[in-house]
C-alpha cells in the first residue's frame, strides 16, 4: 500500500514538471511534412565545410555546454548569420543576458528564416530552432523571454556567425 501512495506521488510529480516546461509557442511546421531546404549536402560535405563542435550541433543536434560558447557574454552590436549558410537570423538588439550560458534573443530577424519543429527528447517537450535555408538545428526557443515578445531563442553559439553591423562603422 505505502508503495502505491509513492508511485502516486512520483507521478504527480512527473507530471506537474512536464507541464511547467510546455510552451505557448507553436511550432510552425505543423503540417508534420519533412522539411525541404535550399542548401542540401551530404554528411561527408557538411563535415568538410564545418568544425567538428559546429557539425556536431548542427546537423547532429547537440548542445554546447553552458558558459562554454563565444558569444553568450558577448554585447557587440551587429547581426549573427546561420554559421553552416550565412542566412540571417538574429539582431543583436533583441539580444538579453538570460543568464543560462547561452546567447539569447527575444525575437528573430524574420519568422521565415526559421523552421519551428516540436521536439520530445529527453522526455520533455521544447520547440526546436531550425535554420529555414539549410536546415542547420540553433536550439530550442521558450515563452519566459522579456517583453514585447516573452520569447527566449536559446542558441548554441556554433550555431551562429557574429558580424558587426556595418552604419557602426562610420560612427
Ligand atoms: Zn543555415
Amino acid at each position: 500500500m505505502k508503495k502505491n501512495i509513492i508511485l502516486f506521488m512520483l507521478l504527480l510529480l512527473t507530471t506537474s514538471i512536464i507541464s511547467c516546461a510546455q510552451q505557448n509557442i507553436k511550432p510552425n511546421n505543423s503540417k508534420g511534412k519533412e522539411m525541404s531546404v535550399k542548401v542540401q549536402k551530404t554528411d561527408k560535405e557538411w563535415k568538410e565545410s564545418l568544425s567538428p563542435e559546429q557539425y556536431q550541433i548542427l546537423r547532429e543536434k547537440g548542445t554546447e555546454r553552458p558558459f562554454t560558447g563565444k558569444y553568450w557574454n558577448f554585447d557587440e552590436k551587429g547581426i549573427y548569420s546561420c554559421a553552416a549558410c550565412g542566412q540571417v537570423l538574429f539582431d543583436s538588439d533583441t539580444k538579453f543576458d538570460a543568464g543560462c550560458g547561452w546567447p539569447s534573443f527575444s525575437d528573430v530577424v524574420n519568422n521565415k528564416n526559421v523552421i519551428l519543429k516540436d521536439d520530445y527528447s529527453f522526455g520533455m517537450h521544447r520547440i526546436e530552432v531550425i535554420c529555414s535555408n539549410c536546415g542547420g538545428h540553433l536550439g530550442h526557443v521558450f515563452d519566459d523571454g522579456p517583453k514585447p515578445t516573452g520569447q527566449r531563442y536559446c542558441i548554441n553559439s556554433a550555431s551562429i556567425e557574429f558580424e558587426k553591423k556595418k552604419d557602426d562603422v562610420h560612427k
